[in-house]
């Protein structure tokens, strides 16, 4: 069993973590964000050949996990509140800090493979103004 550590839980984190889940549904999967909401795609149209319509919903954890745990027998899904501050890619170790009970809490999470979903910053074109 192989474990996958997935950072971000945007768009790009939950398709992932749905996506890896539906392909190898006995591995283990970690989900870290430091976000308490997470996005997923809830429906999709297609419109025309290459134009499509994209539904997103905000779930929160607790009811995304509900969702995964009520579905079908999910144990091996963790997804957890929680900011990466540093990866070790040769000892394959994910470090994050979470609040527990107003205290911080440091983990050190070893993984197998690794998705970094942790989004863009946005670039601002300078604009002059008069
Ligand atoms: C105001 C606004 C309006 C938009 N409107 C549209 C639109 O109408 N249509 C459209 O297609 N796109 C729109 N976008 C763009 C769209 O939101 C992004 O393309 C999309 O959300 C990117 O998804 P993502 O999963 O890559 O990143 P994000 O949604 O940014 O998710 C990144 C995740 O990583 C987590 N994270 C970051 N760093 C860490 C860390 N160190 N440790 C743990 N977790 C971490 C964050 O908490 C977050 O959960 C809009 C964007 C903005 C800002």
């Amino acid at each position: 069993m192989k474990h996958l550590v997935i950072i971000g839980g945007g768009i790009a984190g939950i398709t992932c973590l749905e996506s890896y889940h539906y392909l190898k549904p006995n591995d283990k999967i970690t989900l870290l964000s430091s976000s308490p909401l997470l996005k997923s795609i809830k429906q999709v149209n297609r419109l025309t050949k290459v134009l499509e319509e994209i539904q997103v919903e905000q779930v929160t954890i607790d009811e995304k996990i509900e969702k995964f745990t009520t579905n079908d027998d999910n144990n091996n899904i963790t997804i957890s509140i929680s900011n990466v501050y540093k990866v070790d890619t040769v000892n394959q170790l994910i470090y994050s800090r979470s609040i527990d009970n107003n205290e911080e809490v440091e983990s050190k999470i070893h993984y197998d493979y690794l998705c970094i979903c942790t989004g863009a910053k946005p670039n601002i074109i300078p604009m002059k103004s008069n």
